[in-house]
């Protein structure tokens, strides 16, 4: 099974064809809220990809908690420890374009509140073949999860998100690191991705940097890093496709596959989510990835 330590945020988002400046006032074309966080999106790629999945984290008090627990639940994720707190569950407030691009506030609300972990969260940290972090919880608990999950034998697979400098005893305690372009060239101040991953071999044993449109970079120390192509096609939205591609790959490598086959996994899954709008609604279930990969 997997477990995923993270956040959960509504995602808020206005679409329109130019963003306002500061002090200026534009019209929309449509809103839309979306259940997203990093956390809770993992969470959902494993779940419909096949594994058994549990989220720990928090919602808040408030209707967008109530609806995010569903929706993680109608995804088939277990949120028995998903706790509901007092105030307002996380927020990011998000304007669309037309050219694509984004501005994108993330208020943490209730994931702010997950600082420690207590003996449930650790107990079924035990029992998981993986556990799943991102950065959109306080680094207190990210540190406190990831060194449990080390303690009790279970793989750790880190996406390094938001980017921030990652403390020693995080890095200590990470399998795997699956950073994008943009944060591996953070995390190491070399802009050529092969670079950046070896610079990271250096922290942490194994290291997946992934390229958007042009696929995955593997390294893992003892050979050369090599490029797996993702599936050409026509994306429309590329929201949560690291995502989408970070829970796929944990419910391959969970089933056993080697590296090679489980990163065919998370490309084809992470391919297909980019076909259609929305980001964590778009994840494709076990069967479509099978069938993307027959
Ligand atoms: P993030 O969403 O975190 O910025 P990337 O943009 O690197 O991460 O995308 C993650 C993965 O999603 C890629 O490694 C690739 O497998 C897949 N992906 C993203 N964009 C495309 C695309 N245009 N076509 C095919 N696959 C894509």
């Amino acid at each position: 099974s997997i477990v995923v330590l993270g956040s959960t945020n509504m995602d808020l988002v206005a679409y329109v064809a130019k963003a306002p400046a500061r002090g200026e006032t534009v019209t929309g074309r449509e809103f839309r809220t979306v259940p997203g966080g990093k956390g809770a999106n993992q969470a959902v790629a494993a779940a419909r990809a096949g594994a058994e999945v549990s989220m720990i984290g928090a919602v808040g008090a408030d209707d967008f908690g109530v609806r995010m627990r569903a929706a993680l639940e109608h995804s088939g994720v277990d949120t028995d420890l998903l706790r509901t707190v007092e105030g307002a569950s996380g927020t990011a407030h998000i304007v669309v374009d037309d050219e694509g691009g984004n501005a994108i506030v993330v208020v943490p609300g209730a994931n702010g509140t997950v600082t420690s972990l207590d003996h449930g969260d650790e107990a079924l940290i035990g029992t998981a073949d993986a556990l799943l972090l991102q950065l959109e919880l306080p680094l207190s608990v990210v540190v406190e999860g990831a060194r449990a999950a080390r303690e009790r034998g279970v793989r750790t697979i880190l996406t390094p998100s938001p980017v921030q400098p990652l403390p020693p005893e995080l890095l200590a305690a990470t399998d795997l690191l699956v950073p994008n372009e943009h944060e591996a060239t953070a995390l190491t101040g070399e802009t050529d991705p092969a670079a950046a991953a070896k610079a990271l071999l250096q922290q942490v044993p194994e290291v997946v940097v992934t390229l958007g449109a042009a696929g995955c970079l593997h390294a893992v120390r003892g050979a050369e890093p090599r490029t797996v192509p993702a599936p050409r096609v026509r994306a429309v939205d590329t929201t949560a496709a690291g995502d989408t591609f970070a829970g796929v790959l944990a419910v391959a490598l969970t089933e056993g596959r080697p590296m090679p086959e489980a990163l065919a996994w998370a490309s084809a899954a992470a391919a297909l989510s980019v076909q259609h709008e929305g980001a964590s609604t778009s994840m494709p279930y076990r069967a479509a990835i099978e069938a993307a990969l027959a």
